[in-house]
């Protein structure tokens, strides 16, 4: 199983050549360069009103300039393999968007990624290239000033690194490891609903990853914190970035050999076991009592999916 917003975007990042500048230069200024734009960290779109479709609305250089938007911050995504052609992102803000002139005949559909990974009518490598945009996007927003002396920093190595004007400090794109598990004693699953999810949606159990931690440790942390079980046989399955705000989600597998929780309401309102069968049916949208879980995009899904269709 593969997670929906993975690393493959079809693009070279060129990581050996992004810190040349005029080579940057060289793919902003060329005829055949492509920009996507991000407004409040959700990209512009090509769609039908039913959104049955939807893929990258790329802009030439010429339309970025009569839209009035700035590239000297562009991010540099990679180059198409084929035609060598550079492609950026630039963000601005909804308001933009909506009222400037030229840019609001252009900018629109404006969609959120969530919902266009949920709709599931994106190509997988455009939502990855969509999702790596939004994360490096977040990253420069978080990241004006310098967090060792306060002065302005500006981006280098086309968008992949910033640099402080005044101490020459440097920092690179983040990423918080946040480790995601499927809690379970081979019959049933522990899910949990916390104050700020949707009514009647549940999911995994996860936690960030804090200094000192290994992966393994970090589950059997969380899960003692969040629910009071001392899990064994911490299994990774799969990773996937998640860019809200710049996130790396470890999924794992864990066991638990007591059935014993001890939720901690300071971290989940309400924290349960499910069994098998009900697992399934709040996968297939058909729990008796409208329980839900997270959509085919997220780990959390391919978690309990695994679950779900393991034989114990
Ligand atoms: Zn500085």
């Amino acid at each position: 199983m593969t997670p929906t917003l993975g690393p493959a975007t079809g693009l070279d990042r060129a990581s050996d050549r992004r810190s040349d500048r005029e080579y940057i230069d060289g793919l902003l200024g060329a005829d055949n360069v492509r920009f996507l734009v991000m407004a409040n960290g959700k990209p512009v779109v090509v769609s039908d009103a039913e959104r049955t479709k939807a893929s990258i609305r790329w802009f030439s250089g010429k339309q970025i300039a009569d839209m009035g938007l700035a590239v000297h911050e562009a991010i540099f995504m990679g180059t198409d393999p084929k035609s060598g052609a550079g492609h950026f992102a630039v963000a601005t803000t909804e308001h933009y968007a909506r009222n400037a002139p030229v840019a609001k005949e252009l900018l629109t559909p404006i969609v959120d990624l969530r919902s266009l990974a949920a709709q599931g009518t994106m190509k997988p490598e455009e939502l990855s290239l969509v999702s790596q945009a939004i994360s490096l996007a977040n990253w420069h927003d978080n990241n004006r000033c310098c967090g060792r002396c306060g002065g302005s920093m500006s981006n280098k190595d086309g968008g992949w690194k910033r640099r402080c004007w005044a101490c020459k400090h440097e920092v690179f794109p983040r990423m918080d490891p946040v480790v995601i598990m499927a809690v379970n004693d081979g019959e049933r699953i522990v899910l949990a609903h916390e104050e700020r999810f949707p009514d009647k949606m549940f999911s995994t159990i996860a936690g960030y990853v804090e200094p000192g931690d290994d992966i393994e440790y970090a589950v059997r942390r969380e899960t003692l914190e969040e629910v009071g079980l001392d899990v064994t046989d911490v299994e990774l399955v799969s990773a996937q970035p998640w860019p809200f705000p710049h996130s790396l989600m470890l999924g794992c597998m864990a066991r638990a050999p007591s059935i014993d929780l001890k939720v901690n309401t300071r971290e989940v309102a309400e924290a349960r076991w499910f069994t098998r069968s009900e697992a399934a049916q709040m996968l297939a949208g058909k729990h008796p009592d409208g329980l839900w879980l997270p959509g085919s995009q997220t780990m959390a899904h391919l978690l309990i999916s695994r679950f779900v269709n393991a034989t114990a």
